[in-house]
């Protein structure tokens, strides 16, 4: 077992040389992966601060590997972004959370869901969404997509065009990771986006940082002047929550609140949570 799991290290590892076996193998699991039904789909809430109401749910996956156990997204998904694997694994995870959303019922709450680099250059991607929505009875405005700025940056202009169908669909545009990208803020201007994400970096230790506090602080006065509803993740404890509150910050995702659990733990969490 002790040998087994070095392997796994290194394969791992080894997703910066796309021609290797080690590479080969990996990708053709993660295909295995897909055919016999081993990714899951975990959901994590974001709450509205102002009255604590669960107003969406992130969705994140996880691959339940039959002998490793379950496999962190940080494990496989840079890895799916370079081998182009990650298109296939968006609609796997978007196909999931539409199915969800349909058991919830549209209109009750929103559904995030992740974007890798990939789809953003993908200008039939908006369409793959529209076959999946068809399929569930779903609306688009069930839904969030979460972009971050180092996806947006690969390819601007193509990014601006995806954005847009994505948008005029009436899917909700956040920008995830706000803050730890090194791009310029002007595409918060040009681009048809909706929300920003704080990201936790900046948020989970700003009860002691005051640095931290500051660019907290900034980054919801810089939403709000755009016309944007700004999230902040990796609420960790009770004061940042009432920090957050404070600076009229829309809503907040974290541990405080709950971690990402398996879908069908987070319908009932969730009706629990309504009736106090
Ligand atoms: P992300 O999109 O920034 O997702 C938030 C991550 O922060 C999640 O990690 C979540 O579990 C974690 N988190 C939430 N609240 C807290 C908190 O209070 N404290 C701390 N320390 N962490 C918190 P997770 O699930 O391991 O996902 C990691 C990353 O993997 C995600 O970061 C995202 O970039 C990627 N990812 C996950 N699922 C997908 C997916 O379906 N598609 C794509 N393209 N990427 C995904
Ligand atoms: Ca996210
Ligand atoms: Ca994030
Ligand atoms: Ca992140």
């Amino acid at each position: 077992a002790a040998k087994s799991k070095t392997t796994t290290v290194q394969l791992y590892d080894a997703g910066l040389d796309a021609g290797s076996v080690q590479t080969l193998s990996l990708l053709s699991e993660l295909r295995r992966a897909v055919e016999r039904n081993e990714l899951r789909l975990f959901m994590q809430p974001k709450l509205r601060l102002a009255d604590s109401a669960v107003v969406a749910a992130e969705a994140l996956v996880r691959w339940q590997h039959p002998e490793r156990g379950l496999v962190p997204p940080l494990d496989f998904i840079p890895f799916a972004e370079q081998t182009g694997f990650v298109s296939q694994l968006t609609l796997w995870v978007f196909d999931a959370a539409a199915g969800l959303l349909a058991q919830i019922g549209a209109g009750t709450l929103r559904i995030a869901v992740n974007l890798s680099t990939r789809d953003l250059l993908d200008l039939e991607f908006p369409a793959r969404l529209d076959a999946i929505l068809d399929r569930h009875g779903v609306p688009a405005t069930g839904f969030c997509l979460e972009i971050t700025e180092s996806a947006i940056m690969d390819d601007p202009q193509r990014a601006q065009a995806v954005l847009q169908r994505l948008s005029d669909r009436g899917f909700k545009l956040s920008i995830d990771d706000f803050g730890t990208g090194y791009s310029s803020l002007a595409y918060l201007k040009r681009l048809p986006v909706d929300e920003l994400k704080i990201d936790k970096s900046f948020v989970m230790n700003m009860e002691k940082d005051e640095d931290d506090a500051k660019i907290v602080r900034s980054t919801v006065d810089l939403a709000h002047n755009l016309g944007l509803t700004v999230v902040a993740e990796g609420v960790e404890n009770a004061l940042i929550w009432r920090q957050l509150r404070a600076l009229n910050c829309d809503e907040g995702q974290g541990y405080f609140m709950s971690k990402p659990m398996p879908s069908a733990d987070f319908l009932h969490w969730a009706q629990r949570w309504h009736q106090g």
